[in-house]
């Protein structure tokens, strides 16, 4: 019996290694498989019959059923692995393109002028020790005006040159980036020397001086002893360092609700040296920020006694100042997504 076996299974392999070199497409290979590894092929007739084998012969028997399977597995399987590539490969010469075609260039990006111009800005203030903080654009009017000293009647409040939101009466688009140094008087305690920059909103018709959103920075200190005196060098430095060059300010007094006293500066125009020019439209001077010594009714705002400590802020126009750099006459460039407007820096 087991030698019947025996030899009908070495008959069936010389067989089927001769039947592998018909096996040329997924046809022949289905074919294949039907008849050797199939329902109704010898090895799985013979695994059926196992039950009518004689006991002491089962074992062997069983053993030579197994490798005969195993053998018929690998020959199918390295048959298929042979099929599949030959399919895969006539697919890909259907989908075939020509690789002499020129490729299609894909033009990267170029930082913005406006992100250059703030790096520089916030490295130069980074070195006088003023460190970089976040507050959010959607602002309640606590921050926004009533702990920044402006009364509910005061005009800013004025829904025509602030974005309030249908959220609430009382929740609205930062107009000023002001709001995140009242954030950090709340949490850090002083002394203190932060610097926020971020977009802000106004309610303002769009010209080539204005937009309804632009970007600010703004610097706080808080610390003992603080005088205008100090404030006036750090701003002087800031200054002499963006624009690479000693020029002569000047602060002329000025009036916002948080500051007490406030001032503008204004610099020699560095491109004419004050001789006049189409950048300083002629004056010889530049507004370029607002300053000021805290008011003391927004030191106690946020809890911090104001016969302790003394603050100074400034804020600037981000877009202004990289307008000035890079002679940009036309806000609205901005915010074109233009790249040749952004190629040019
Ligand atoms: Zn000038």
């Amino acid at each position: 019996m087991i030698t019947n076996l025996e030899d009908t299974v070495e008959k069936l392999r010389q067989e089927v290694a001769n039947e592998a070199l018909n096996i040329h497409d997924l046809k022949s290979l289905e074919a294949f498989r039907i008849k050797y590894l199939g329902e109704k092929s010898f090895l799985v007739n013979e695994q059926k019959n196992i039950k009518n084998i004689s006991p002491e012969d089962r074992p062997l028997y069983g053993k030579l059923l197994n490798e005969l399977k195993i053998y018929l597995n690998k020959i199918y399987d390295e048959n298929k692995s042979i099929i599949d590539a030959l399919v895969l490969e006539e697919k890909l010469s259907k989908e075939a393109f020509d690789i002499t075609l020129p490729g299609i260039v894909q033009e990267i990006g170029h930082e913005h002028p406006l992100s250059m111009v703030t790096k520089e800005i916030v490295d130069i203030f980074h070195g006088m020790g003023f460190t970089a903080i976040e507050g959010p654009e959607l602002e309640t009017d606590f921050y926004n005006f009533t702990a920044l000293n402006t009364p509910p009647e005061h005009p800013a409040r004025d829904e025509q040159d602030t974005f309030y939101t249908n959220i609430s009466p009382h929740v609205l688009l930062r107009s000023h980036t002001s709001t995140v140094q009242i954030r950090a008087m709340e949490k850090m305690c002083p002394p203190l020397r932060v610097l926020a920059h971020g977009r802000v909103y106004r309610n303002e018709e769009i010209n080539a001086r204005k937009m309804p959103f632009f970007h600010q920075l703004e610097i706080l200190a808080v610390e003992k002893n603080l005088t205008f005196g100090n404030m006036k060098w750090v701003l002087n430095e800031f200054i002499k360092k963006f624009f690479g060059k000693d020029i002569k300010v000047r602060f002329r007094p000025d009036f916002f609700p948080f500051t007490e006293p406030s001032a503008e500066l204004d610099s020699q125009c560095p491109f004419c040296e004050g001789s006049g020019c189409t950048t300083c439209g002629n004056r010889g001077w530049l507004e370029l920020l607002g300053c000021g010594m805290v008011d003391p009714n927004v030191l106690k705002a946020v809890d911090i006694d104001s016969n302790e400590w003394i603050g100074f802020a400034a804020g600037l126009g981000l877009e202004r100042f990289t307008m000035l750099k890079y002679k940009i006459p036309d806000i609205r460039y901005f915010f074109t997504g233009d790249l040749r407007f952004l190629k040019q820096f």
